[in-house]
């Protein structure tokens, strides 16, 4: 596993954990998010709640076993947390945030949080016959990312928890030569 030291406490943590946090004025730093919280605490004078969210494992709709790890962050008037599962210590696969007033219960916000993940785990977008991946009905859901591996700047889907680049997504769609189609962004 990657492991990168927060220039604060000095422990070595996984680099999603860390946070590039600062400004031009002052410098940057990468904090771990203990660090990240503590300094928003301070700059803020407010006093925070630090819970460190241990990672569950979740059954997707195919019954493979997925494992999401947390990031609890501090942003003065308001709190995130986001679940995002691992690869090659790179946050790879589902990821699901819930942003909430700074005074939230954060054992509420959790719950909330996996409800939203169990129900989007339920669903399957994609049906893989071993030979080929098509989309499994009218709708398909999932997330924008960038293909970090193009020269062109151009998407690197995530439907299912599984990375689609953006010339498989276009031969999925050929299925459906001929026919509408209406996007329909959300946050
Ligand atoms: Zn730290």
């Amino acid at each position: 596993m990657t492991q990168v030291q927060c220039h604060a406490c000095h422990a070595r943590v996984a680099s999603y954990d860390l946070i590039h946090f600062g400004s031009m004025e002052t410098g940057y730093r990468d904090l771990c998010s203990r660090c990240f919280n503590a300094e928003v605490a301070r700059t803020g004078q407010i006093e925070l709640e630090q819970v460190g969210f241990q990672p569950i494992d979740m059954s997707d709709a195919a019954g493979v076993k997925r494992r999401f790890h947390f990031l609890l962050l501090h942003l003065g008037d308001r709190v995130t947390l986001e679940a995002f599962e691992v690869q090659d210590s790179e946050r790879r696969g589902y990821e699901f945030q819930i942003l909430d007033d700074a005074q939230a219960d954060l054992f509420e916000l959790m719950a909330r949080l996996v409800e939203r993940m169990r129900r989007a785990l339920s669903l399957r977008h994609l049906v893989d016959d071993g030979q080929r991946c098509s989309i499994a009905d009218m709708t398909v859901r999932g997330r924008i990312g960038c293909d970090l591996e193009s020269d062109d700047r151009v998407p690197m889907l995530v439907i299912d928890g599984r990375e689609v680049s953006w010339e498989q997504f276009g031969q999925m769609l050929m299925t459906f030569e001929g026919w509408q189609f209406k996007p329909c962004l959300s946050g």
